[in-house]
């Protein structure tokens, strides 16, 4: 196509030879090819061919048998470039990246366990009933330095000396913070700040808002550039839930509000309860009705579950507060154009794709339904007198989603099935698996 010939000579011309094309699996992890651009035509036509299966990521690199991958002989995924999405990587010279779109070239359709099809289905969803949702997601991370003594090979970077809402080199020995802050920025993927953590080692950067899929495709990349800058240095960057014993969790908080028209933002409900309009009231409800469902998609592994707890500021109780971070849901205290929720539910781990259009889903369904919330959390939380428990494990979030057919009626009947299939086998593989802590706490007492 003419539009594409011009795009390959500007890319050709700012001296990129190669396109990662990449794309997010079903658990969010990045499956990426390097195509040299020459190709890149061809890619677009074609289409690139992948496997359709689903592996996880052990080192053995096993396939999980997932309906349509394993049991059909492992067929072939069309993977499609994107090339609205193109960037450079200002740390690969040569080197663009661009996200791709997955479909079943059986029938030219999207592949259901597709997340970001997956999402466009869910925004696709809350269009029909006038609502567009504005989200901006907040990571936490933690950042590893080699450790040789330890028996996972990393520490935390920086020891225990970091303290939270600081930055510069008395939180941060060698300025990672700032060197990242500026590559993304330089990655155009909308970074606005970034501060240390709770926990030594552990940092927080955030993201503009904006519609859900560039929220989610930003989120992606954000947290594929994070490791890929730490693998530069010869570091680790972890999004796991709960990485340390001796230190928090890391959380991926996700803000959330919805535009009309107008250019308005529905949230907005100067005369009315709380100053929050009734579809905000209706979306925190339909999130707290579908929260243990929603925990299979925030909290999707299962280290997931060891972040929760008493005093963590990582919600534990299904409920919501005003201004209130103890709270599962907290309201921001602005108002106006600034009304919006912060969901604290999920954590670092979570495929952005899943984690935004479950959330989306969840509130989209207390609108429809006209829910109302409970009141408010008052006061500090974390007291199962006031609030029902999230799932305390991956196995009962898993069962909470299966049995939750008013969510999954919106993600899909065979999305679900394919992530319950490959989260199960999760589960049974950690199951069957033999922990340091067994070996501490059995070999030599019993
Ligand atoms: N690290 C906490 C979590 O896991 C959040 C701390 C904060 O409020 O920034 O959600
Ligand atoms: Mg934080
Ligand atoms: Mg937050």
């Amino acid at each position: 196509t003419p539009s594409l010939s011009q795009d390959l000579q500007r890319f050709a011309a700012e001296g990129i030879d190669v396109v990662r094309v990449t794309y997010p699996d079903l658990i969010g992890t990045e499956r990426a090819r390097d195509i040299l651009l020459d190709h890149l035509p061809s890619a677009c036509d074609h289409g690139l061919a992948f496997c359709r299966a689903v592996y996880h990521t052990s080192p053995q690199g096993d396939v999980v048998p997932v309906s349509g991958g394993l049991d059909a002989g492992l067929p072939d995924i069309t993977v499609r470039p994107d090339l609205d999405t193109l960037i450079s990587l200002p740390w690969e010279p040569g080197v663009a990246s661009c996200l791709a779109d997955v479909t079943d070239p059986a029938t030219g359709l999207p592949a259901p366990e597709s997340p970001r099809d997956l999402l466009r289905t869910v925004v696709a969803r809350c269009a029909e009933h006038g609502l567009r949702p504005v989200v901006g997601p907040e990571l936490e991370y933690f950042l590893c330095a080699e450790d040789p003594a330890a028996r996972s090979g990393w520490k935390r970077y920086s020891g225990a000396t970091g303290v939270v809402y600081t930055a510069g080199l008395r939180a941060d020995g060698d300025n990672h913070l700032l060197r990242t802050l500026r590559l993304l920025q330089a990655m155009n993927i909308g970074v606005t700040s970034g501060n240390h953590e709770f926990d030594g080692g552990q940092f927080e950067i955030n993201l503009t808002h904006s519609d859900a899929l560039s929220a989610a495709d930003r989120a992606f990349r954000f947290k594929s550039a994070i490791k890929e800058l730490a693998r530069r240095e010869g570091k680790l960057a972890t999004f796991m839930a709960k990485p340390f014993n001796d230190a928090g969790g890391s959380g991926f908080h996700l803000h959330l509000s919805c535009g009309n028209d107008e250019g308005g933002n529905v949230f907005d409900g100067p005369a009315e309860p709380y100053g929050l309009s009734a579809t905000a009231r209706h979306a925190v409800a339909g999130i707290l009705a579908h929260a243990p469902a929603l925990a299979a998609l925030a909290n999707p592994t299962v280290n997931s579950y060891k972040r929760f707890g008493p005093d963590t500021l990582a919600p534990w109780l299904v409920d919501w507060g005003l201004d209130n971070r103890s709270a599962m849901v907290r309201i921001p205290p602005e108002r106006g154009a600034g009304a919006r929720f912060e969901l604290r539910q999920g954590d670092a781990s979570a495929n952005p794709y899943l984690l935004i259009a479950g959330t989306l889903a969840a509130a989209l369904l207390g609108v429809l339904t006209g829910k109302e919330p409970p009141a408010p959390l008052e006061g500090y939380g974390y007291d199962t007198a006031k609030a029902a428990v999230l799932p305390m494990d991956l196995p009962a979030a898993l069962d909470a989603l299966e049995a939750d057919t008013e969510l999954t009626d919106v993600l899909g009947k065979d999305f679900t099935a394919s992530f319950l299939a490959y989260k199960r086998n999760e589960v049974e593989r950690f199951h069957r698996h033999v922990t340091d802590w067994e070996f501490t706490e059995y070999a030599d007492h019993l």
